[in-house]
């Protein structure tokens, strides 16, 4: 248990955030705009505008506005379907019954919609250097399975992952990759956007994410024919008739007009928001010095992450006994050792958000029948995603953290470890 040693640590009076909404002044005129000239649609001027301003900010081609990342994803494995098994039969899925190659750390919503048409995922292991999808377990998953022609990648935290080599692996492959930078809006690989090195890319402007509307997500393309469908998908596929007239199956996932308003007025602080979030990364990476603890690492030599959430991993000697079930966690506490459950208890104790990194997809109940790939070490099987979960959580990382606040999550980490 943390002790203060020589003073004592108030609670913060204010929850400090793991990350929160970050309103603009544009954002609440846009809205009211669309309000008062009674545009409560899912057309108007904010979703073109976003839409816009979203294709120069990314320098995608096209980009549609959707209801969530979710619904972005979900059309994107349609897609992906269409392209590779000639679409579905109304009633299957655009996947059915294909395997899927899908990053295994990371949150479900990259992974269900595959799920939604007929899919099964085959989750890959995780690397260390940035955390996301293994290129080297990728490259033996196509040994054990050459069928596979679709690959779901996302760059966690806000960290691009290894796009050249898994680039190489789905060329030779001939596989298509479904890019989900639902977290790494703003983030580039070689100085390009994240969301552009995928066949089709996903963002995201759910409520924690850099770029928020409260709700809202995008599907990135080069390929007209590709925007259009998704266009006509997500508003029931209608036809071009003066009835309602369908071919095919449609959703509702169009965008609203007032929810772009809101993300059409913060677009233009997106470079805002890195930059404060690098300022975290760097100040926590500065406090931790000197303890046995590293932060989620990153390529500088290739990549600048959008920093959307900082976050540390215990070196494996510098762990207390941890012990986690489906539901809880108990801890042992150890003189100079600590773990990610002691750490979150103590923050949450002081009044700061912090969260387990997201539990591997592989370990989730309800995909635990999946087959799941991992490098070999030695000649076996090294479960590095579950590593990771074990040691690591993310900490507080609201870009509207004060110096003071910050320093006091530091100085409770610190102590965590005496
Ligand atoms: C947030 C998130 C999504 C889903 O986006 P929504 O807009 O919440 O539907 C998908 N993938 C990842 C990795 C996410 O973090």
């Amino acid at each position: 248990m943390f002790i203060p040693e020589n003073h004592s640590i108030e609670p913060s009076e204010v929850r400090i955030w793991l990350s929160s909404p970050t309103q603009t002044a544009e954002s609440r005129q846009y809205m009211l705009e669309a309000f008062d000239t009674n545009w409560l649609s899912t057309v108007g001027k904010n979703i073109n505008c976003c839409e816009e301003e979203i294709e120069a900010k990314t320098g995608i081609k096209y980009a549609v506005a959707l209801s969530a990342g979710t619904a972005a994803l979900h059309l994107a494995m349609k897609i992906a379907g269409e392209q590779i098994y000639g679409g579905a039969e109304i009633g299957k899925g655009a996947l059915a019954g294909h395997r899927v190659f899908c990053s295994d750390m990371t949150f479900d919503a990259t992974v269900n919609p595959v799920v939604y048409e007929g899919g099964v995922p085959v989750f890959i292991d995780t690397e260390y250097e940035t955390w996301n999808m293994d290129p080297v377990a990728l490259e033996k998953a196509f040994e054990l399975y050459p069928e596979v022609k679709v690959i779901v990648i996302a760059h966690l935290y806000g960290t691009p992952g290894k796009l050249d080599e898994i680039r190489a692996i789905a060329d030779r492959h001939s596989a298509f990759i479904v890019e989900d930078a639902a977290e790494s809006f703003g983030a580039t690989y070689k100085g390009k956007q994240t969301g552009r090195f995928g066949n089709v890319g996903c963002i995201s402007f759910n409520g924690n994410k850099i770029v928020t509307g409260s709700s809202g997500g995008m599907l990135l393309t080069d390929d007209i024919e590709v925007a259009n469908k998704v266009r006509k998908w997500s508003t029931q596929s209608r036809e071009n008739a003066p009835w309602y007239q369908h071919k095919e199956l449609g959703y509702n996932y169009r965008m609203s007009n007032v929810i772009a308003g809101i993300v059409r007025g913060q677009i233009p602080h997106l470079e805002e928001h890195i930059s404060q979030k690098e300022a975290i990364y760097e100040r926590y990476k500065e406090g931790f010095k000197g303890l046995p603890i590293s932060m989620n690492p990153y390529d500088s030599e290739n990549s600048v992450p959008n920093f959307w959430l900082s976050c540390l991993l215990i070196d494996s000697d510098a762990m207390c006994k941890q012990v986690r079930g489906e539901q809880e966690a108990l801890y042992v506490a150890e003189h100079g050792k600590s773990c990610p459950t002691e750490i979150l208890e103590t923050i949450e104790k002081y009044n700061a958000e912090g969260r387990p990194i997201w539990k591997p997809m592989h370990m989730q109940p309800m995909y635990r029948m999946n087959g799941f790939v991992t490098r070999e070490c030695d000649g076996k099987a090294f479960d590095i995603g579950m590593d990771i979960f074990h040691r690591g959580l993310c900490l507080p990382s609201d870009n509207k953290m004060s110096i003071e606040q910050q320093d006091m999550v530091i100085e409770i980490v610190r102590g965590c470890f005496n």
